[in-house]
C-alpha cells in the first residue's frame, strides 16, 4: 500500500516521489522542522527493526525523542529547504538510515 500524500517533487534521501510520503510537524514547542517517512514498498531504506511504521527519511535532529508522538494525519507538506539544505551539507537528515537504525 503507498500513501498518497499529493506532495509534489522527489525525496532529497530515498529519492522516491514525495507523493509517497507523508510528513508531521515536529511536536516541541516552537519547533520548525518536519518528520517525513517514505512508505514506497521498495525503498532502500528497510523497515526499522524496532517500529511498526514506514521509513523515517527526515527526522528532527533537534528533538530525537519526538519521535514517539507523531501525527502525519495534518496538512501534507514538505519539510523546509533548511532541513534539505542541512542532509546536503551533513549527509544526516535524522532519521532512519540503510539499516534501519535511528541516525545521530
Ligand atoms: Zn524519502
Ligand atoms: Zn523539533
Amino acid at each position: 500500500m503507498s500513501a498518497r500524500s499529493g506532495m509534489e517533487g522527489f525525496c532529497k534521501v530515498c529519492l522516491h516521489a514525495n507523493n509517497e510520503h507523508y510528513t508531521a510537524p515536529c511536536p516541541a514547542t516552537g519547533c520548525l522542522n518536519r518528520w517525513k517517512e517514505c512508505t514506497a514498498s521498495n525503498c532502500f531504506r528497510e523497515r526499522p527493526k524496532s517500529s511498526k511504521s514506514a521509513k523515517v527519511c527526515f527526522g528532527c535532529k533537534d528533538h530525537p525523542a519526538c519521535r514517539e508522538n507523531l501525527d502525519f494525519s495534518g496538512d501534507q507538506i514538505d519539510v523546509p529547504e533548511k532541513q534539505n539544505e542541512d542532509y546536503a551539507a551533513t549527509g544526516n537528515a535524522g532519521g532512519h538510515d540503510d539499516k534501519g537504525d535511528w541516525t545521530r
